[in-house]
This record gives structure tokens, C-alpha cells and sequence, in this order.
């Protein structure tokens, strides 16, 4: 894909999302019975919200829904190898079977680091459920905890995406698509321009 010629190139359209959210759930909802356990699903905060969303409404078993944040990234596009957890769970995971539930796995640091987190708290099992995962760019080996199994929705390109959550310098998250970051957003991120004056092109 040349991002010249694709300056705002939709990737994922929203019915292409809701369709592979239904698909995930169904997945979940098959390993996951009442009797065993249901599980407690974690958004990583904040690009998990709108499929965090989409996804547990979809999933009819009493599961318990909560939210954790993992800073890495500040306004930056690259991961700092180092994320600090700023915000816990507020559910009790001692015993449970935890689903992490993420908008993108890029380098891997942050799922690295939340499994380790969500692990010392004595979860019995942790999953993932990512929309995307970029392989291309992972860093870091994450091992999944007990039966914990591994759900992605998409195999993401190597390319800087906004939308469904995902956002740049906390904006674009309210698309409802999936969109490869646009020319005015990569030269913002090569620090040539200013917030406003990337919002105001986009507009144009
Ligand atoms: P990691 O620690 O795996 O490098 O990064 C994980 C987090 O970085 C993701 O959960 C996501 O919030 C953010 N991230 C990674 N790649 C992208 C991307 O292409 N676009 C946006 N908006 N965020 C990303
Ligand atoms: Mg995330
Ligand atoms: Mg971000």
C-alpha cells in the first residue's frame, strides 16, 4: 500500500468491524460456558472503548466488565519500551479467568507488561482479544497465562492507524472506521507541524 496515493485510506469500514466483533464474540462465548467460570473482560484504556463496548454486548454470560490503563506512548506514536499502569482494575481477578481486551498489539510491551501485572494478581487464566495486531513491528514476547487463549480480529499493516478507539494525540478515536493515519498526521508526527494546524487541514 502506498500511503501517497492512499493519503486517507479506509482499511476497515464499519460493518467490516461489527461483523468480525460478532465473529470474536461467538469464539469467546464457545470457550467460555456459565459453569466455567465467566470470565472478568479488562479495556486497555483508552483505545479498547469502542470494541470493548461492541464486543460485551455481544457476549451473553454474567461477566464482569472493568478498564485498565498502560502509559507508553504520551502523544508519541512509538511504544517507550517501559509502560506504567496509572490506573488499576477495580474488579477482583484473584480466581478468574481475565480477557484483556486491546485495540491494537504493536511492539507488544504493553501486553507484556499488563499479563505480568494482571498474573500477580492471582488470575487463574489470562486471554487476549485484540482487534489488530501489527506483527511486523512486535518486540516483545507475550506468554498468555493457564488456558488463556490468543482472539484478533485483524492482521494490521505496517502503517500508523486512527479510528474505532484508536486515536492520534487523543483525536480520530469517535471514527467509527479504520483509517491509515493521514498525510497531515504523519507530518505532525515528524514534529514539521502544530496540533491546530493539522486539525484545520484535515477539514479542508
Ligand atoms: P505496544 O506496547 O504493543 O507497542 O503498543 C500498544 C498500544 O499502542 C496499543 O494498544 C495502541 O493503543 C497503541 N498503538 C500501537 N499502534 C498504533 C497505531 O497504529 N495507531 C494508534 N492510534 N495507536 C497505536
Ligand atoms: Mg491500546
Ligand atoms: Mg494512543
Amino acid at each position: 500500500m502506498d500511503l501517497e496515493n492512499h493519503v486517507e485510506k479506509i482499511l476497515w469500514t464499519e460493518q467490516q468491524i461489527s461483523h468480525r466483533v460478532s465473529e470474536l464474540a461467538s469464539e469467546i462465548i464457545q470457550d467460555f460456558t456459565p459453569q466455567n467460570n465467566a470470565p472478568a473482560f479488562v479495556g486497555v484504556a483508552t483505545g479498547a472503548f469502542l470494541f470493548l463496548a461492541d464486543l460485551v454486548r455481544k457476549i451473553q454470560l454474567p461477566i464482569s466488565v472493568d478498564f485498565i490503563r498502560a502509559d507508553s506512548y504520551g502523544l508519541g506514536t512509538v511504544s517507550n519500551g517501559n509502560p506504567r499502569i496509572p490506573f488499576d482494575l477495580k474488579v477482583d481477578v484473584q480466581g478468574k479467568h481475565v480477557i484483556l481486551v486491546e485495540d491494537i498489539v504493536d511492539t507488544g510491551n504493553t501486553l507484556s507488561c499488563l499479563i505480568d501485572h494482571i498474573k500477580s494478581k492471582g488470575a487463574s487464566s489470562i486471554s487476549v482479544c485484540t482487534l489488530l495486531d501489527k506483527p511486523a513491528r512486535r518486540k516483545v514476547h507475550f506468554e498468555l497465562v493457564g488456558k488463556g487463549k490468543y482472539y484478533c480480529g485483524f492482521e494490521c499493516p505496517d502503517y500508523f492507524v486512527v479510528g474505532y478507539g484508536m486515536d492520534f494525540a487523543e483525536l480520530y478515536r469517535n471514527l467509527p472506521y479504520i483509517e491509515v493515519a493521514d498525510k497531515a498526521i504523519h507530518s505532525a508526527i515528524a514534529g514539521t507541524l502544530r496540533s491546530e494546524t493539522f486539525c484545520n487541514m484535515r477539514k479542508q
